[in-house]
């Protein structure tokens, strides 16, 4: 059985470690430039393409509970900037290096999501198909309810008053399917495994959410840095997976042209000797 205590304390030093890393990168960003030292290109492979592209989980990710601390390649906003201009005369194809960093990352934590459900599934006790579908209701609408409590709560900081109070009544239609939902979970099963928590882990962001999770938490979890950080890199993912047969045939075709064109140059050199 997995103590939720346990795992509060695992994050807490997580997050211990992502402010101590924090930290530092202030420190150094604090540092003078020593402009004599050699100033890379963007173009130098020691530079982190996906972060050109404003998609790098090590930046996305920074400062939440699953901060992954420094990125091995080099982020500088100022070769960002010279990577845009330069992206408007030029075709650099580092979309196709950004997707295939996001995918690994990506294929990783579906892989760490897969064992997280299936450490729960032996360690937690296991319930009737009836009993977990009912749990599964309560565990569908607690969702619901957290999304939808965080998009209010976000338009609601936007001015958009109107918008969000009418989530709002949305939310209150929820927690009343949510009450009986969890009545009939509540009803079939003794007192004493009803107050155990259920857990599960979140699809998105592999965080872990309780069945007896409140409103306030789920609405922190669904509006957090960590789980909006996992959307963001997801949909980024899914954007340039769309594209990138065609983007890696296009470089293909190009690379050939260059390499025919530098074979005429050393023909002609050749000619002329
Ligand atoms: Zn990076
Ligand atoms: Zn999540």
């Amino acid at each position: 059985m997995i103590d939720i205590d346990e795992i509060i304390l695992i994050s807490s030093r997580v997050e211990q470690r992502a402010s101590q890393s924090f930290n530092l990168t202030c420190w150094k960003s604090r540092q003078p430039r020593d402009d004599t030292t050699y100033r890379l290109k963007f173009t130098d492979p020691k530079v982190c393409k996906s972060f050109l592209l404003t998609c790098c989980p090590h930046e996305i990710l920074s400062s939440t509970r699953m901060d992954l601390g420094e990125c091995p390649k080099v982020h500088d906003l100022a070769l960002r900037a010279d990577y845009e201009q330069a992206t408007k005369t030029k075709d650099y194809y580092y979309d196709i290096d950004a997707m295939e960093h996001l995918q690994s990352f990506i294929t990783d934590c579906d892989r760490r999501t897969e064992s997280a459900k299936k450490r729960l599934a032996e360690t937690q006790e296991e319930l009737s198909a009836e009993v977990a579908a009912k749990a599964n209701k309560v565990h569908d609408l607690a969702e619901q309810i957290g999304k939808k409590l965080a998009r209010a709560e976000s338009l609601g900081a936007d001015g958009m008053v109107e918008e969000s109070m009418k989530l709002m009544e949305e939310v209150e239609d929820l927690r009343k399917r949510k009450a009986s939902a969890e009545q009939e979970y509540r009803n079939s099963m003794p007192a004493s495994s009803y107050q155990q928590q259920k857990l599960r882990v979140c699809e998105v962001c592999s965080a872990y959410l309780g069945i007896h999770d409140n409103d306030r938490r789920l609405a922190d979890h669904f509006g957090g840095k960590l789980h909006l950080g996992f959307i963001k890199i997801r949909e980024k993912l899914d954007e340039l997976k769309k594209t990138v047969e065609s983007r890696r045939e296009k470089r293909r075709e190009e690379r050939e042209l260059e390499r025919n064109a530098r074979f005429g140059e050393i023909a002609d050199y050749d000619v002329t000797r």
